[in-house]
């Protein structure tokens, strides 16, 4: 027997008076399904350990599978930092979609790879990954290293891949200028957030010079 550690009296339901889940399958972390649950869906999830849902076209308890055997036995409940939606990882037996579909989300809307390469872009992503590394730093970073290390490892860096761009450039092929670039950019970066500069205050003093 399970208890919830926080009682559904206290979350945030919406104005139908229910509460969102996404339901992932726990070893993947592939996400199967949203649906809603009321609050004898959720005792009946926690009581039975199988994911019972409201169905809000039927109006009535859902204890998923029953019709179609494709069950799902929890493994947690998780809920959100404002207790609107929970997070449930289950082992999925079967199809999660009743179109037989491992998950319901299988049609594409928007793919954001049409814009990676839009500098901005990309230059935003990575700059983000290196300002995250610093607040949060993770085992067995490179960009860690270089924070850890300290402004004088991180200006050498920036030197010699400086320099490795001026040696590639005279090798006719551009391959290797095209890695060194990147090399350099990227620890150029790691020196910006190291010191605080942002892409928003270089692109200003840029265009401010054109
Ligand atoms: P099941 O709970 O899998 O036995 O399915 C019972 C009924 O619930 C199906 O006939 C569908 O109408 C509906 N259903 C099942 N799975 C989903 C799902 N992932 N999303 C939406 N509706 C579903
Ligand atoms: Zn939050
Ligand atoms: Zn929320
Ligand atoms: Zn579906």
């Amino acid at each position: 027997r399970f208890e919830s550690q926080i009682p559904f009296s206290e979350f945030k339901l919406n104005s139908d008076g229910l509460i969102p889940v996404v339901t992932q399958e726990y070893k993947t972390g592939k996400v199967l399904m949203v649906a809603y649950m009321n609050e004898e869906a959720f005792n009946e999830t926690i009581r039975s350990g199988r994911m019972t849902y409201w169905s809000r076209s039927r109006q009535e308890l859902w204890k998923k599978g029953d019709t179609s055997g494709h069950y799902q036995y929890v493994k947690s409940l998780d809920i959100d930092c404002d207790k609107d939606t929970i997070l449930a990882k289950v082992v999925q037996i079967g199809a999660a979609c009743h179109t037989g579909n491992e998950s319901c989300f299988f049609t594409n809307l928007i793919s954001r790879s049409y814009d990676t390469t839009n500098p901005m872009t990309i230059f935003d992503e990575v700059m983000a990954t290196i300002i995250h590394r610093k607040e949060n730093p993770k085992e067995g970073s490179y960009t860690n290293y270089l924070f850890d290390k300290g402004i004088d490892k991180i200006l050498k860096k920036v030197g010699e891949e400086a320099t490795e761009i001026v040696i590639a450039a005279k090798n006719p092929d551009s391959d290797e200028l095209k890695y060194e670039i990147c090399d350099f950019l990227y620890h150029m970066m790691v020196l910006m957030a190291e010191r605080g500069v942002t892409w928003k205050e270089i692109t200003k003093e840029l265009a401010g010079r054109h």
